[in-house]
């Protein structure tokens, strides 16, 4: 099968008169996923929404394609991951997930995988998987919350303390994608955050998504509380705007924020992260019916327009080129390295 990363003229000027310059030799991708689209139980998937992103070319999101959709997009660049199962709503086959991708990142010793998890699992269970296949920690998701409610669900709901204890146990990393409309503003998650890291100081917390602040006020709502929590880091991966990027730096502790693509299949599809009020939406060419008669209306990678925002809040801060490489690769690798198990 031909290549599904199909690089086209505002591909190729994009990258090479904005981001050439900007994206480092080595990368450390913080955010990835590796998955089959067969662990969607779902038996309507196919009729869904995320048909639309996966179908027909990332049904199978091996370390391979990953490394494919790298060498396209940023050609050249050597590139490590921090990779994890896609989150498929429920009926979600976790058994296979987290196999398939224990045995994909035995590819390359210097990348490392999470494990997906639910509520359900009991310690016994997590413990016997780590010991089996070297996972570095945990990627939990607001929709398997055990209230039934993805949107409103506090972290505990979707990954209880006796998880978040074995991830102290053995200094393990939890991705974390936040939950309620407010997400890191949420005077609710705030404090279960504050709590949780209280409690559990060996966690090393990826707050996914710059915290899942896609604008500023997010970030800026929270900074406060933010900076007192000492085990908290950021990925970048999917936010498309700039002042969210540049406030979340301006926020983290020094070498706290990694670049991560959300890859596959977030990066790769064409379309851009909007935002607007208090909200956020994915903006690509089939679900708008704006007139673009005006000016060329093609769009380019979501991983592009991210990667213009990272440059942009680079500039604006006034980041040099050490600083540029902990971003894109020193944090996520010495993060990595610090895990205990
Ligand atoms: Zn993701």
């Amino acid at each position: 099968m031909a290549s599904p990363f199909e690089i086209r003229d505002i591909d190729r000027r994009i990258w090479e008169q904005e981001l050439d310059s900007f994206v480092p030799e080595k990368v450390f991708d913080a955010h990835s996923h590796i998955y089959k689209w067969d662990f969607n139980l779902d038996p309507h998937k196919n009729t869904g929404g995320m048909a639309k992103l996966v179908l027909p070319h990332y049904e199978q999101a091996s370390f391979a394609l990953l490394d494919e959709a790298d060498a396209a997009l940023m050609p050249g660049r050597e590139v490590h991951r921090l990779a994890f199962p896609f989150p498929f709503s429920l009926p979600c086959n976790f058994d296979a997930s987290n196999k398939y991708i224990a045995e994909q990142i035995r590819q390359d010793s210097e990348s490392a995988a999470l494990m997906l998890v639910h509520p359900e699992m009991s310690s016994d269970e997590i413990y016997k998987q780590l010991d089996q296949s070297h996972f570095l920690g945990f990627k939990p998701y607001r929709f398997y919350s055990a209230t039934g409610d993805a949107v409103n669900c506090s972290i505990t709901d979707f990954l209880p303390e006796h998880q978040i204890e074995i991830a102290h146990d053995r200094e393990l990393i939890i991705m974390m994608h936040l939950s309620k409309t407010d997400a890191i503003a949420d005077p609710d998650n705030l404090k279960d955050l504050q709590g949780l890291c209280r409690r559990y100081p060996n966690v090393r917390w990826i707050l996914a998504h710059c915290a899942r602040s896609y604008s500023t006020w997010a970030i800026e709502r929270a900074a406060s509380v933010l900076r007192e929590l000492p085990n908290l880091w950021y990925d970048t991966s999917s936010v498309c705007e700039t002042d969210a990027i540049a406030a979340l730096i301006k926020t983290a502790r020094p070498n706290r924020v990694m670049y991560g693509s959300d890859d596959i299949p977030i990066g790769v599809l064409r379309g851009k992260y909007i935002t607007f009020g208090y909200g956020w939406a994915y903006l690509s060419s089939e679900n708008h019916t704006l007139n673009l008669a005006h000016c060329n209306p093609e769009m380019t990678f979501t991983r592009y327009e991210q990667l213009r925002a990272m440059k942009r809040a680079a500039d604006l801060l006034g980041m040099g080129e050490p600083e540029i490489q902990d971003l894109f690769y020193n944090t996520a690798r010495e993060l990595v390295n610090s895990v205990g198990c």
